[in-house]
Order: structure tokens, then C-alpha cells, then sequence
């Protein structure tokens, strides 16, 4: 097979085709720290794709309650097991030798692609219908177990370890060496060079479900009524700017535009022709994944580079963070939890517009408290970060410290 360079992991995997960019990269950012399972993502993904007979069970957003809730049920520790097994005790990162290239290490282990049975291109696994058939099994449950069938009736048990849970919200990562691509005998998923958003061309699908298999996050979903695989399209027309709400500028997708969390922030990124993101310090999803170091891949030792980026949670076991987003779990959360000046003003961009967001700017405000944060003395300033779009538009402008709005005592009590 061919080499590819992934800069997740910090060296080349192979991968089926030659190493291809887009001009930029669909890419979100969710800070799972805020995240409150409310599923309004879920329901303005399904109300705007996936209303359809055929596809009650297909869900290309869904939020599941981790380590226990997954859908499909169990997808990621299936996926590790299988990994496990093919290279026993091996999927292990050494310290990063070099420089910008890795900046989470090198992965010393083996990726899907490195791992392929020798008939395929990926190693996966197909799951089963019943996996598919509850999304929300687990939900804000601290019960041990995978969820297959007659598991889960089983009642409420403690597991052996301190509780804790967090969400995870989960949509395709639109990945630049996606393994749904690499597995298709008809070539139907492909990656579009303009915004490198991956789509499943539906005339040449035939239903073989080897993007289903392959898919190491489980985001190809096969449709029984068109025997067709379907996945998340990223919503390119709001991408592409054809939604009259911003006047052909580019928009985030339904997900992410309706998240009451305000969680996330998407955007596109510019990539060179060497597959590094272009330097781009005034772009906010550029300096929380490159400069701040706040934002990782999920599972990146998977080895597809996947595109959504996620702020780890501060409260759960750190060995469990490593294993789901790499080694940069402890410098990404110590960030998080002390941030600079400039990655406060920044976190007030998610979900501030649903225009996608070109460049930020940070005008400084006046210090208005100090606050200690795990024993660390902080001082807080008010500065305001102005959001402008693909055109140099303003379109947003936000203060770090919020309004509070004290509601008349006339309305107390009412509706
Ligand atoms: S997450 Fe899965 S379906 Fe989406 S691009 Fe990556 S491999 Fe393909
Ligand atoms: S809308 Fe936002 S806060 Fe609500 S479940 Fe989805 S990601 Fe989480």
C-alpha cells in the first residue's frame, strides 16, 4: 500500500491511494466539558436528513454517555479490542522527535490501515442490527457492560471503579485518510477537494457495507430500504454558502448551528499542499488546535486523521483520556483549566453565530477579578474577541464577562 504522512501520530501509515489534500478542511472543534446531552444536535440532524422510512435507525449525529453508551452499541471498545488483538500490548506513543510535524508524540503502534486483514484495506468489523437499534442505551448510566441484548435490562450495578461519566458528541470526522474511502470496491465515497467534506456517491454504491466495516468510528450507516450506505454529508450546502441566512457567506452545519451547550465551533481550514493545516494564527480553530493545544483527535491511533477535535473532559481518569485522544490529554487540560487571555476570549466564539467564522480579533479589556483555579492565582479581563467571516464581515462580538440579566420581580412566577 501506499505511505501517507499523518500528522496525529507523528510519521507515515500506509493507506490504499496516494497521499491527496483539499484546499481546506471542514473541521470542528467540541469542548466536551460543556456538553448536557440535551440532543437538540441529534434532532436537528434527523429533522433535516434522516427523517425518511428507511433510516429510523440511522443517527449521522448522535451524543452518547461515555464509557458505557456508545452507538452502534460498543463501537470503539470492539474496534480497540480488535486492534488488541492483532497487536497484542503494541499501540503505545514515544516522546515526539520531531518538532511541529507531531505534536502529540509519535504513535509507536499500528494503525486500521497497517493492521488490514490481508484481503482488505482497513480492520473493522460489521456491527450487528440490534446494535443499531437504541442510541441512547447507557445514558447517565455508571453500569459496566456493552449493551448487547438482554444486558442492559439487567438493572443498575456499580462498577469497580470511582463513578464518573461525560458525553460525547459524535459526527462523521469527514477524515483526510478515511477509512470508508480506502475500503470501497466502487470507489462510491470520495472526498471533495474544495472543503474536503466526504461524501458516499449513492448511484455507484451497491450496498457491499465495506464502509461500514471500515469505519473505525461507525459513521457509514447502511440503509435497507435503497441498499446504500449513507453517512453525514457535514450539511455542504450551508458549508458551500447557498443558505440565504448568511448571504452566501459559508455556515456551520445544523449540528453545530443549533447546539444550546455551545459547544462547538466549525469552521474550514486552509491546507498546504503537504497536508499541514496553513499557518493561520488569526483563524480561532487554527490557534486552539495548533498555538493553544486545547483541541484533539479522537482516537487518533486509528490512523485516518480524523477532522473534530475535542476539548477533553477535566473530571475523568486520565488513562481512560489518553487511550480516547492521545497523549496531549494532560497539556490540553491543564490549558483548559488555567487558560491564557487569549484562549478565554476565544471560548466565547462557540455558537456566538452560526456564520462560519474566518478570523478573530481580541481587543483588551479591563482586569475584573481574580480568581484561583486549583490552587492557581488567575486574573480576569474583560476583553471582547470580534468574530468577522469569509468576506471580512463582522458577525460577531463578544465580551468574556457576560451580561446578567435580573428578571423583574413583576415577572417572577409567570411564564
Ligand atoms: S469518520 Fe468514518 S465515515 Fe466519516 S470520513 Fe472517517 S472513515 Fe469515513
Ligand atoms: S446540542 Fe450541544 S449541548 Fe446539546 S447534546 Fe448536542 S452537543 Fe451536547
Amino acid at each position: 500500500m501506499p505511505k501517507v504522512y499523518n500528522w496525529h501520530i507523528g510519521r507515515e501509515t500506509d493507506y490504499r491511494y496516494e497521499e491527496a489534500h483539499p484546499d481546506r478542511q471542514l473541521v470542528a472543534i467540541f469542548n466536551t466539558n460543556r456538553c448536557l446531552a440535551c440532543q437538540t444536535c441529534t434532532m436537528a440532524c434527523k429533522s433535516t436528513w434522516t427523517f425518511s422510512p428507511g433510516q429510523e435507525n440511522m443517527w449521522w449525529n448522535n451524543v452518547e454517555t461515555k464509557p458505557y453508551g456508545g452507538y452502534p452499541r460498543g463501537w470503539d471498545v470492539r474496534t480497540l479490542e480488535l486492534i488488541e488483538k492483532a497487536n497484542p500490548g503494541g499501540q503505545n506513543w514515544k516522546t515526539n522527535q520531531k518538532g511541529d510535524r507531531a505534536p502529540y508524540g509519535v504513535f509507536d503502534g499500528k494503525t486500521i490501515f497497517e493492521l488490514a486483514p490481508i484481503e482488505r484495506f482497513a480492520l473493522g468489523y460489521e456491527p450487528e442490527d440490534e446494535d443499531w437499534e437504541t442510541p441512547n442505551v447507557y445514558e447517565d448510566t455508571p453500569r459496566a457492560g456493552l449493551g448487547r441484548r438482554g444486558e442492559y435490562e439487567k438493572g443498575g450495578e456499580f462498577g469497580k471503579h470511582p463513578t464518573w461519566f461525560f458525553y460525547l458528541a459524535r459526527v462523521c470526522n469527514h477524515c483526510t485518510y478515511p477509512a470508508c474511502v480506502a475500503a470501497c470496491p466502487r470507489q462510491a465515497p470520495y472526498k471533495r477537494k474544495e472543503d474536503g467534506i466526504v461524501l458516499i456517491n449513492q448511484e455507484r454504491c451497491w450496498g457491499y457495507k465495506q464502509c461500514v466495516q471500515a469505519c473505525p468510528y461507525k459513521k457509514a450507516i447502511y440503509r435497507p430500504d435503497t441498499r446504500t450506505s449513507e453517512k453525514c454529508i457535514g450539511c455542504y450546502p450551508r458549508v458551500e454558502g447557498t443558505d440565504p441566512a448568511t448571504k452566501g457567506q459559508p455556515m456551520e452545519a445544523r449540528c453545530m448551528g443549533a447546539c444550546i451547550g455551545k459547544i462547538r465551533l466549525q469552521g474550514l481550514v486552509s491546507i498546504d499542499k503537504d497536508g499541514q493545516w496553513t499557518k493561520d494564527p488569526e483563524h480561532p480553530i487554527y490557534t486552539l488546535v495548533h498555538e493553544e493545544k486545547v483541541a484533539l483527535p479522537i482516537y487518533p491511533q486509528f490512523g485516518t486523521e480524523p477532522n473534530v477535535y475535542y476539548i477533553p473532559p477535566r473530571w475523568v481518569p486520565r488513562p481512560y483520556l489518553r487511550q480516547m485522544f492521545g497523549p496531549g490529554v494532560d497539556e490540553a487540560i491543564e490549558r483548559y483549566t488555567n487558560p491564557s487571555r487569549k484562549l478565554l476570549a476565544i471560548l466565547q466564539l462557540f455558537r456566538a453565530t452560526q456564520t462560519m467564522i474566518f478570523k478573530y480579533e481580541i481587543i483588551e479589556g479591563k482586569k475584573i477579578r481574580d480568581v484561583t483555579t486549583n490552587g492557581k492565582k488567575r486574573e480576569i479581563f474583560n476583553d471582547t474577541v470580534i468574530g468577522y467571516d469569509k468576506s471580512g464581515k463582522e458577525v460577531t462580538r463578544i465580551s468574556v464577562d457576560e451580561k446578567i440579566h435580573v428578571r423583574p420581580a413583576k415577572y417572577r412566577n409567570s411564564v
